[in-house]
């Protein structure tokens, strides 16, 4: 191992390739090239049409076992492979990753470009704005809130004549419909085109939404720690009338805006999931959306480019798409199907597109699979399952860590007891990626202290349950260079035959897909639908959602739902406390137990080490 440095020493020691060189070694066409200054681009989605009939790439996905609160090094994992066999194997490579919140980067984790040796650069690009993606959510998420509550507040101080003509103004003398309200004469079976013939009925159907505001599911989101926002009332300033309701801020990036941009196909499909998006319930139990609130084509504007992927690299000079970022334990945990399917093509057949899903496999890859890969049609190749010897001490029995403090003795010194027996932890994430039918590479990332027993131990037990391999690998000390042993485990395992299967019907009654998920992922006796939750699968069974995959709201600290549960846990039933749904990307999202939407800060937050030196225009102190 090297003198460390910080990750962003080592990000500031390597001058990047300039973009624009990068795009036209992938093989991308000016044309579907937009720089944002030197290290960025956005990539036009004009290019799917073009290499359509290219044959797609290898498709690996890399996950974890149940992680502590530091992260194990998924990211840095993804990274260290995609240089290892792009820089070091010459194979061509993309690693697919998502764009970071800054919730977590001046919060408690830090920056997410990877570590070491095996990072995205310019660290600093990645970590903060990128290109401004997460910030077009927010635009959008924030409009669609305040339209819901401002249709409220007309609706309940107009006649519904008033409204109608408020709503379909006369413009030179003459009345017209815009697509989006044609659209909604549509929807409510009234066949008419001109606004001069609608009857009473009609003019109260249409222009009335009549949202019940204790069913509003719609908020308001920003992308920071701000645990303060988790219950708030709105409307209290006089010129609302009395309007208050009590809301929540969610973090931006477990917006349904954000999986519709991870869950998306093409503009037009963004356009219409979109439209889709169920922001409330009538009175008269009516499922509300975007569509009906007429904002919906607004919201395409806003993402206009957002929807294009963001095109870096990583240290050894290898291309990485970035794009979308949902968090896995609260949303879906996947960067976006678009990113993959482009990088698929780009890589050609004797390529290889690495991906990451968040968190541990019984999160973030579950629901690769499950939605992510439903909505794409993709199909993975290999699972990269990673372990570190940390995390499997903790697992059994070790102290709980947490950011910030010194790691204890069981931690830094060779104890391969509590290492065997928290690697039950690792043999139930294993079982749970085989359970798609797809073979499982353990990487283990070693640290430093880590010694040659402990490794071979950790190695020895997955091959001992069933992963097609195991070795440990050295890339955040070393980069590439030190994974080429995970590349060549890799590069045999793609080509080891797969059955890929799902793990549930989506035919299935709603609380039969979330008890399969719970039994056989998460090892739970049962589930118990408490009475919220009860409600929403009947109101979404009737409303005709029922066969959406599920996206499960659970802690990634351990297989339970209960965070200090480590190794794996037994005999416990699952509490659903309640179930949204998140109609236009596409998913039923049950929240399990008691999981804030929004995260808060710690006392000693990571912005403390955080500043820009004014002579050098630097950033300082990101990891
Ligand atoms: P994950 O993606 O699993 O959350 P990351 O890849 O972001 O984890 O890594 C978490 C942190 O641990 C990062 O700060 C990274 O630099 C550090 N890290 C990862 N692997 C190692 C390693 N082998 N040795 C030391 N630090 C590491």
């Amino acid at each position: 191992f090297p003198a460390p440095n910080s990750d962003i020493v080592i990000s500031r020691s390597c001058v990047p390739k300039p973009i624009d060189c990068l795009a036209r070694e992938v093989g991308l066409l000016s044309d579907e090239v937009e720089l944002y200054g030197k290290t960025k681009a956005k990539v036009q989605l004009s290019i799917i049409k073009r290499l359509q009939a290219q044959p797609d790439g290898k498709y690996v996905v890399v996950t974890g076992i149940t992680p502590t609160p530091l992260g194990e090094g998924k990211s840095t994992t993804t990274i260290g492979l995609v240089q290892a066999l792009g820089a070091q194997m010459k194979l061509n490579v993309f690693a697919c990753v998502r764009q970071p919140s800054q919730g977590p980067t001046f919060g408690i984790k830090g920056g997410a470009a990877g570590g070491g040796y095996s990072q995205v650069i310019p660290m600093e690009e990645f970590n903060l704005h990128l290109t401004g993606d997460i910030h077009a959510i927010t635009a959008a998420n924030n409009l669609v809130a305040a339209a819901v509550d401002a249709r409220m507040f007309h609706e309940s101080t107009q006649s519904d004549k008033a409204l109608y003509n408020r709503l379909v103004p006369l413009i030179g003398g003459e009345r017209k419909f815009s697509p989006v309200q044609t659209n909604r004469l549509k929807k409510l079976g009234i066949e008419k085109t001109d606004p001069s013939t609608l009857t009473e009925e009609e003019i109260t159907r249409f222009a009335r939404l009549d949202m019940d505001p204790s069913s509003v599911t719609w908020q308001r989101v920003l992308d920071t720690n701000d645990r303060f926002l988790r219950k708030i009332t709105i409307g209290q300033s006089p010129t609302e009338k009395g309007h208050t309701r009590e809301a929540q801020f969610d973090i931006t990036v477990a917006s349904e805006i954000m999986a519709v941009l991870a869950l998306t196909s093409s503009l037009e499909d963004m356009r219409q999931r979109l439209a889709r998006m169920v922001v409330a319930t009538s009175r008269g139990g009516v499922p509300i959306t975007t569509e009906d609130l007429g904002v919906s084509g607004a919201l395409a504007v806003l993402m206009r480019d957002a929807i294009k992927p963001n095109l870096m690299q990583t240290l050894e000079g290898t291309p990485v798409f970035v794009h979308a970022g949902p968090f896995a334990n609260i949303a879906h945990g996947n960067s976006s199907i678009l990113a993959d399917k482009i990088a698929l093509k780009l890589v050609g057949p004797e390529g290889f597109v690495v991906t990451e899903a968040g968190f541990g496999a019984d999160i973030g890859m579950e629901k690769f699979f499950n939605i992510k890969c439903r909505y794409s049609g993709l199909r993975p190749h290999v699972v990269v399952l990673v372990a570190t010897v940390r995390a499997l001490k903790m697992h059994g029995g070790g102290q709980t860590v947490t950011a910030g403090m010194p790691l204890p003795k069981e931690y830094i010194e060779e104890n391969l007891e509590l290492l065997e027996k928290g690697c039950s932890n690792m043999r139930k994430q294993i079982e749970n990626a085989q359970h798609f039918g797809v073979p499982v590479v353990v990487a283990v990332n070693a640290f430093k202290t880590d010694t040659e027993a402990e490794l071979d131990l950790v190695c020895r037990v997955a091959k001992a349950a069933g992963a097609f391999d195991a070795v440990h690998c050295s890339h955040w000390a070393e980069g590439g260079a030190g994974a080429v042993a995970l590349g060549q485990a890799v590069k045999r395992a793609s080509e080891a035959p797969s059955q890929f299967k799902f793990l549930y019907d989506l035919e299935l009654p709603i609380a039969d897909k979330i008890r399969i998920i719970a039994q056989k992922i998460y090892g739970a006796d049962d589930i118990e639908l408490l009475p919220e939750a009860q409600h929403k699968v009947e109101l979404y069974t009737k409303q005709g959602f029922s066969k959406l995959p599920i996206c499960m709201a659970k802690t990634h600290l351990s297989l339970s739902h209960e965070a200090d549960k480590k190794g794996v846990p037994t005999g416990f039933v699952l509490p659903i406390r309640d179930i949204r749904a998140s109609v236009g990307s596409g998913f039923l999202f049950p929240l399990v137990g008691t999981m804030p939407t929004i995260p808060g800060l710690p006392t000693r937050p990571c912005f403390y080490d955080i500043d820009l030196d004014p002579e050098t225009e630097q950033v300082n102190g990101l990891f």
